[in-house]
């Protein structure tokens, strides 16, 4: 009936192409089996499970495998997009860690894509997202995890902002890579506005505390809220801010070089935030990111330094035009400091002109890829790599 076809996995896709209205919609969400196994470090997932029942399948054997930070999160559009989270520096992103998967093609033959099968497909599900096929599973690499870690975020008054952000970009730069940070703008349940710096050290909770020393000489905050506490506990934090049913306006652009005056623009915007869920949240990439080739998959991020991400929040729909404005000025204010691609999983509204910008240099083998898995573009309510033929 040439109806577009969308495609659901967990739901969490930001842009919401996953559920469209007048789409014939193949929801995976009932297709939601883990398994995991201790000798051969492998788990392999139905695009239905999400990040809470991978974290939890996995810990059960003492591992893990890098994922995101909000457990209702599904893995299925988090790995074919990328997939990043705390322990990226350390393992490199979750779509780094895929092994295999099954997809059905366009075509509708079943095929697996591996480093040995269907090589091509393999490197392009790694990073280009929902566009050449509906993955049926993933298989991954585990890594050895202690289910207990030195996490949390120190707290800073504005009026530290400024010297921290300076200050936090350098030490960035030099953090080992077991040490995952964050920086994000908020707001508490008064509207006072402050700044969090994350700290998650994903090695041993000892170690992690030499490092924290160092950490703690970053700025004086008014809150020291890093604790021992389980992977598990860490992995659910953010779950009470990103509830179910809320309005987003998400955006994020890469980041390679760090001009001062961003801070300036960034902190003067904020001041008009319409909402008090509102954030916004430098991320630092590196690290184990890095260990891959730009092109070894298709994710075309590695060598960014940073990910700066706006994260319009709210409830009330009545409240959306005014959150969509800000959002947007933000974003044209800051775009002489960021560079122009964003990370797949980050798409708001962006354009496919901008998607392909975003991939780069491996936008063409991409197209090439699209070309032969998929050239009526039958997959296209995505990041969408557009065919040429
Ligand atoms: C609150 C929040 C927190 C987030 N945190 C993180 C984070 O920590 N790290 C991170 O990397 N990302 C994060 N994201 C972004 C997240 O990775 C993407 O939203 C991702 O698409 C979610 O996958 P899903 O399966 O839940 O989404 P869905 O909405 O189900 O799918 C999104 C898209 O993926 C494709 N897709 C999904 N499943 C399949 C399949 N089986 N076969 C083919 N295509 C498929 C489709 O194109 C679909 O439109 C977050 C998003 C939100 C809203």
């Amino acid at each position: 009936h040439d109806l577009l076809v969308t495609v659901r996995g967990g739901g969490h896709g930001i842009s919401g192409k996953a559920v469209e209205n007048d789409t014939l919609l193949i929801d995976l969400s009932k297709m939601s089996n883990l398994s995991a196994d201790p000798t051969t470090m492998t788990a392999v997932g139905e695009p239905g499970v999400l990040l809470r029942e991978l974290d939890r399948g996995t810990q059960a054997h003492g591992m893990v495998v890098p994922a995101g930070v909000v457990s209702h999160t599904g893995i299925s559009g988090l790995t074919l997009g990328g997939g990043i989270g705390i322990n990226m520096r350390k393992m490199g992103l979750t779509s780094d860690n895929l092994l295999s998967v099954q997809i059905v093609t366009a075509d509708g033959k079943l095929r697996t894509a591996s480093d040995t099968e269907n090589t091509d497909l393999f490197w392009a599900v790694r990073g280009g997202g929902g566009n050449f096929g509906i993955v049926t599973s993933y298989t991954y690499r585990m890594h050895k995890l202690d289910p207990e870690i030195l996490s949390g975020v120190m707290v800073y008054a504005m009026d530290e902002a400024k010297d921290m952000y300076d200050r936090y970009f350098d030490y960035s730069l030099e953090a080992p890579r077991e040490l995952n940070m964050s920086a994000a703008m908020s707001m508490s349940p008064t509207g006072t506005p402050f700044l969090m710096a994350g700290f998650q050290y994903m090695g041993s909770p000892t170690e992690g505390e030499k490092v924290l020393k160092s950490y703690r000489t970053l700025g004086n905050p008014v809150a020291d809220l890093i604790r021992p506490k389980t992977f598990l506990k860490q992995q659910t934090l953010l779950d009470a801010g990103n509830p179910h049913g809320t309005n987003y306006y998400i955006r994020g652009r890469t980041m390679d070089k760090y001009d001062p005056d961003l801070i300036d623009v960034m902190m003067e915007k904020w001041r008009h935030s319409p909402g008090r869920h509102n954030t916004m949240r430098l991320i630092r990439f590196g690290g184990a990111v890095d260990d891959l080739a730009k092109d070894a998959t298709a994710w075309p991020h590695r060598g960014a330094k940073w990910d700066l991400e706006l994260g319009g929040s709210w409830v009330d729909p009545s409240l959306s035009a005014k959150n969509i404005k800000w959002g947007k000025d933000y974003w044209d204010a800051l775009a002489p400091y960021v560079s122009d691609r964003f990370y797949i999983n980050e798409m708001m509204d962006e354009t496919q002109e901008e998607v392909a910008v975003s991939y780069g240099d491996n936008y063409p083998r991409l197209v090439q890829i699209k070309n032969k898995y998929d050239p009526k573009n039958f997959f296209q309510s995505n990041g969408n790599i557009k065919p040429t033929v």
